[in-house]
């Protein structure tokens, strides 16, 4: 029987990455969109062409919604009977002074990129539990690491996903949950593709490799947290940052 996992966001960007990336290893996944069904039905084509023997399901939800992800994770426990992993990509950013920042600015970042990952984590985890088997995987940030200037609520809510992600796996690594996080830097996606040409040449300079990631780089991370070859890693945040942040 093959592994189910679900990913949120996983229309585009580094999700629709993940979708595939697991698609390939064999798994059935189920993963939300939020605002294009178009893109989502072209990904689930797309890991069906990869993996013709998969399953593969696209469902709508808000992550910043409880009853939304609420719902998404019932019915892919229903398509799939459990959920051995979970892997949290849906996100937003926001580039803007900190004075500037308005409540409803910082209530929709925490909205989205932490109260999202409380929410599906808190719906996945009695299965897990039950099963006493669980991998959970949440894309935080190197500014959740390190501070990002103008974008102290995107920083502040992806150091809160590291902060979950460590107390989360030091309370269900004794029901044999491992939870860990990957720290991307930057990455080829919509995201980053408002960045100018000057911008960007200045950036790819600060980074040691010399260019952004490609979505299927931290792809490839999560995956490898998610399998037995992580067996013995929990509570940990890679960063897949070409060097920037150490
Ligand atoms: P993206 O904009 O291409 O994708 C974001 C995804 O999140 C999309 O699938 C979108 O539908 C989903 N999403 C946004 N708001 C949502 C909501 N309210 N409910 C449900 N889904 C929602 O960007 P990406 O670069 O692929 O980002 C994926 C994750 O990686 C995010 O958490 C982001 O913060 C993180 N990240 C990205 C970079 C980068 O440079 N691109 C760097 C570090 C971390």
């Amino acid at each position: 029987m093959n592994d189910h996992v679900l990913i949120t966001g996983g229309s585009r960007g580094i999700g629709a990455a993940t979708v595939l990336e697991f698609a390939r290893a064999g798994y059935d996944v189920a993963f939300t969109w939020n605002s294009r069904e178009d893109a989502a039905l072209d990904v689930v084509q797309q890991a069906q062409a990869l993996n013709p023997g998969g399953r593969f399901v696209a469902l709508h939800a808000d992550v910043s919604d409880s009853a939304q992800v609420n719902a998404a994770v019932q019915e892919a426990l229903q398509q799939f009977g459990s959920l051995q992993a979970l892997i949290c990509c849906a996100g937003i950013a926001q580039q803007k002074l900190f004075t500037d920042l308005t409540d409803e600015d910082w209530h929709r970042m925490m909205g989205v990129d932490l109260d999202g990952v409380f929410y599906a984590c808190r719906a996945v985890l009695p299965g897990m539990i039950r099963q006493k088997y669980g991998r959970i995987l949440l894309v935080s940030s190197m500014w959740g690491q390190t501070g990002g200037s103008c974008e102290v609520h995107y920083s502040a809510a992806k150091a809160g996903v590291i902060g979950l992600t460590k107390a989360v796996a030091r309370e269900l690594a004794p029901r044999g949950v491992r939870v860990n996080a990957v720290a991307p830097g930057f990455v080829e996606t919509d995201m980053t593709a408002k960045l100018s040409e000057k911008a960007r040449a200045a950036t790819e300079e600060q980074i040691p490799l010399k260019r952004m990631a490609r979505p299927e780089e931290v792809a490839g991370v999560v995956r490898f947290l998610a399998s037995d070859a992580a067996s013995y890693i929990t509570g940990e945040v890679v960063r897949v940052d070409g060097g920037m942040a150490m």
